[in-house]
């Protein structure tokens, strides 16, 4: 099945993506992550992506980085949200819509997310906006939401582990100014 992963970073997507390969998916990854301040950032965790993408040997697309509309469309009225709060799941849902999207313009089966390898990411509020989003699509009946935890048989160790083989950059904070405004207060 050719699975489009929504790619939220490196680390995260190097356990997926071996789960998936393990469960004989074609993957190809989408960067889409507008929800990520600053742009530097954004590139930051893309080129480690990259470093990825090349030594799996799998393909990765990058979506624009709109960071204002996703401030606009998510962020606007929910700025002091705590992380899993309510702006998270919208921020899951606007990243996951972009995905789906990409994944039903190019003849994809499915669309997944590497946000479940994160334990501090809630499994059932990210596969709940995937559900929502692919219910969208629903009048022409694929892509649909692959409902993989990636965080299931050591997902988040994997991912470590492999950070470390393939000298990846792992973030400090979530992504959004307003996460990372409150890791910087808390220290
Ligand atoms: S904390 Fe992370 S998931 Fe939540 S809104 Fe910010 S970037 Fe999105």
């Amino acid at each position: 099945m050719r699975v489009l992963l929504h790619s939220c970073c490196a680390p995260c997507s190097s356990a997926c993506v071996m789960r998936l390969k393990s469960l004989g998916h074609e993957v190809t990854l989408y960067y889409s992550n507008s929800n990520i301040d600053t742009f530097e950032e954004f590139e930051r965790r893309l080129e480690s992506l990259r470093i990825l993408a090349e030594a799996e040997q799998v393909d990765l697309v990058v979506d624009e980085y709109c960071h204002d509309v996703w401030l606009k469309e998510v962020a606007v009225g929910y700025e002091s949200e705590p992380e899993k709060g309510k702006r998270c799941a919208k921020c899951y849902r606007f990243n996951l819509a972009r995905t789906a999207n990409y994944a039903r313009e190019h003849g994809f089966d499915a669309f997944s997310t590497s946000l479940t390898v994160s334990p501090h990411k809630p499994t059932a509020l990210v596969f709940a906006k995937g559900v929502e989003v692919e219910a969208d699509l629903a009048d022409i009946g694929k892509p649909f939401f692959l409902e993989e935890d990636f965080k299931k048989k050591d997902g988040f160790k994997v991912s470590l582990q492999r950070s470390k083989d393939l000298n990846l950059y792992r973030q400090a904070y979530c992504g959004c100014e307003f996460c990372r405004n409150r890791s910087q207060m808390a220290r």
